[in-house]
């Protein structure tokens, strides 16, 4: 072979994006909606299809502003097509004590607090708008990573070589992009894994979400929207445990499980009556120590990982790409090169205080119910109690949920 056929050609663009997930997509969407900004995506994975004929275990609840995000970004309508069910009220009760608490859309005149959706299904449609915009390199990975000038050069697992000012690591909780920056991440496992699976119960979500806590660890149940065959008895449920624990449900036969589950869900949608394949996802806590720095940032889970139980991972994930995304708009109609360290500050700014509000309230919410103390059980349930009365509280709680405030 010649020496000019063995010679890489690098590829240039604005900004390379690694990841291809819900967070990764929506910020590629959001720089190719209405600007010539140049950018590639790449992924060490294929996007999986939501399953034909049942439903993806792995799902999220979606808040008001994500949704409208996905709307500005012409991606929910590509949802709604395909499958989503809203939540009309929220439900959350002490399974050691009465304490309750529950929350209606009524209270804030609106619709529904949110929609539960797949992770498949909006990533689908993120990918039906991404498609015809930017070049997606899947499945390939990261071999190298240098910052030469003011450029990435990135060379990919195919050998191809990719050069732009603005690296953007969206690669997840275990970022590779992360590790290369050497960027420190304070972290640590709860020892709790997550039980996803859908599940069909006997009476109606109603359009209600619901969850347990107890000092095991909390029990959701996630409205899904379901055929005429069945209207609304199906709910994905995310049941977090300690690993031992998750281990042994993870090894029951379907039978058992969907007993375990009826007993522990004190039955709130009568008998859990059938459960699909279960998937156990260790739980982890992770913050970077930054965002990124010159012509390098992170977002999504790449830069936070939060405890589930609040459902708003890929909220937070969504928030980062809409910030990110616009102060890169900001710089390029300014004329400030993408490379340039305000960039990323800005947006580090604009985020940092924010995840890390939300990871603190959830870090809080975990002990507070993880902790089996009789008196703090008391105070606990008058709590909760107290808080059930507040309508103004209940309103600012929803309003905090739904990215308003
Ligand atoms: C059990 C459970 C329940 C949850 N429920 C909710 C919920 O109700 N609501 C909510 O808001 N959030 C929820 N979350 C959190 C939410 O799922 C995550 O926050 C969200 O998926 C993060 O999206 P992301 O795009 O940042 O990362 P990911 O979804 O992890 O995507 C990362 C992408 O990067 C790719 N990648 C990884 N490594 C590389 C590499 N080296 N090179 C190239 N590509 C790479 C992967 O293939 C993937 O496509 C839940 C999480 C769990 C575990």
């Amino acid at each position: 072979m010649s020496e000019s056929a063995n010679k890489v050609i690098a590829e240039s663009a604005d900004v390379i994006v690694v990841g291809a997930g819900l967070v990764g997509s929506a910020l590629a969407c959001a720089l190719t909606a209405a600007s010539a900004i140049k950018v590639v995506v790449v992924d060490a994975n294929q996007p999986q299809p939501p399953p034909e004929g049942g439903f993806d275990p792995r799902v999220v609840a979606l808040s008001a502003a994500a949704v409208q995000f996905l709307r500005e970004l012409e991606v929910w309508p590509g949802v709604v097509s395909q499958r989503h069910c809203p939540y009309r009220g929220m439900e959350v009760w002490d399974g050691e004590g009465n304490g309750r608490i529950r929350f209606s859309c009524d209270d804030l005149h609106r619709d529904q607090l949110g929609f539960i959706v797949e992770n498949s299904v909006v990533l689908r449609a993120l990918h039906q708008v991404l498609q015809p915009r930017v070049q997606l390199l899947a499945p390939v990975g990261v071999e190298t990573w240098d910052q030469i000038n003011d450029l990435n050069q990135l060379t990919l697992s195919d050998g191809r070589v990719l050069l732009a000012p603005l690296l953007i690591g969206a690669d997840g909780g275990h970022s590779r992009l992360r590790e290369l920056a050497h960027i420190p991440v304070s972290s640590w496992a709860y020892n709790h894994s997550a039980i996803v699976t859908t599940v069909r119960t006997a009476a109606s979500h109603d359009f209600i979400a619901r969850q347990r806590f107890s000092h095991q660890g909390p029990l959701a149940f996630l409205p899904l929207q379901d055929g005429p065959a069945d209207p609304g008895r199906h709910c994905s449920i995310v049941w977090s445990l300690e690993e031992a624990v998750a281990e042994r449900m993870m090894g029951l036969d379907d039978k058992t499980f969907c007993a375990e589950l009826t007993q522990v869900s004190e039955a709130c949608l009568g008998e859990v009556e059938w459960a699909d394949q279960r998937h156990a996802i260790p739980l982890w806590q992770r913050h970077a120590s930054e965002y990124g720095r010159a012509g390098f940032a992170l977002v999504g889970d790449a830069a936070h990982t939060i405890h589930p139980l609040a459902g708003q991972g890929v909220n937070l994930g969504l928030y980062d790409a809409k910030a990110l995304a616009a102060e890169i708009l900001r710089a390029q109609r300014r004329r400030v090169p993408l490379s340039h360290d305000s960039v990323v500050q800005r947006y580090q700014r604009q985020r940092k205080f924010h995840n890390l509000s939300a990871m603190a309230s959830m870090e809080g919410f975990k002990r507070l119910f993880g902790a089996d103390s009789p008196s703090l059980l008391a105070v606990r349930n008058r709590g909760m109690n107290w808080v059930d009365g507040q309508l103004w509280l209940k309103r600012l709680l929803m309003q905090v949920a739904a990215g308003d405030v």
